[in-house]
């Protein structure tokens, strides 16, 4: 009996601890301000005025007793696209998932639901690329050996759909499997999905250019095109 009780106390406790971080928000930035600051980020990169984030020792003492990153990134793997330098942010500020063309399977699709859920993360962004390997070797055709194909196997929806469009291939294909991947996490059940409908969460998605290093912010809505 006394050990029920001590249970449901735990339990309450965390759902208490739980409810406080989501009604916070992590780092205490809602979407709209982690847009921002991934936007004011990439500026900053584009212009080579850099922060460099903090990524010295007192960041690390701070963030040594609990992450709270702001923003969730879904990335391509592609060693040219690295969020914390496109983005200009230091340790601790970034949730990261990056498999190459920058997909979603259940883990990833877990991880993103852990930042959610667990660490209150406001604002997911998928960032796609130009000139994206595994986005060619779709559009190339064929099969790929090994679990390469899987990777393949993910991305030709978006390659159908892209057929269908005028324009370059290879471009449109990017944006199509970026587009793809933010709707299926946007109806993931319940977690994600159930955040969007409380407003409480922003999946969107953009596409990074190598040579610019900036970002064109494609869904939903950009609330501002990045610089030129
Ligand atoms: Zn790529």
């Amino acid at each position: 009996m006394k050990k029920a009780v001590q249970r449901i106390l735990t339990l309450a406790l965390l759902l208490l601890f739980a409810s406080t971080v989501l009604a916070s928000g992590a780092a205490g930035l809602d979407a709209e301000e982690a847009m921002k600051k991934l936007m004011d980020g990439n500026r900053r990169f584009v212009s080579e005025s850099y922060d460099r984030g903090d990524i010295g020792p007192g960041r690390r003492a701070e963030i040594s007793k609990g992450q709270r990153p702001f923003a969730v990134i879904v990335d391509c793997s592609d060693s040219r696209v690295v969020p914390e330098f496109i983005f200009d942010q230091g340790l601790g500020d970034l949730f990261v998932i990056r498999t190459a063309g920058n997909i979603v399977d259940d883990i990833a699709i877990g991880s993103v639901e852990y930042a959610v859920n667990h660490l209150g993360v406001r604002l997911v962004l998928v960032l796609g690329h130009d000139d994206c390997g595994a986005v060619k070797a779709t559009v190339a055709g064929g099969k790929a050996e090994g679990h390469i194909d899987a990777i393949l196997q993910a991305i030709r929806p978006a390659v159908a759909v892209a057929r269908q469009q005028p324009g370059n291939l290879l471009d449109n294909a990017i944006v199509q499997n970026v587009e793809l991947v933010v709707r299926r996490l946007q109806s993931a059940q319940p977690v994600l999905a159930q955040a969007l409908q409380t407003g409480d969460l922003k999946i969107v998605g953009g596409v990074y250019r190598l040579k610019e290093g900036s970002v064109d912010w494609r869904l939903p809505q950009p609330l501002q095109q990045s610089p030129r």
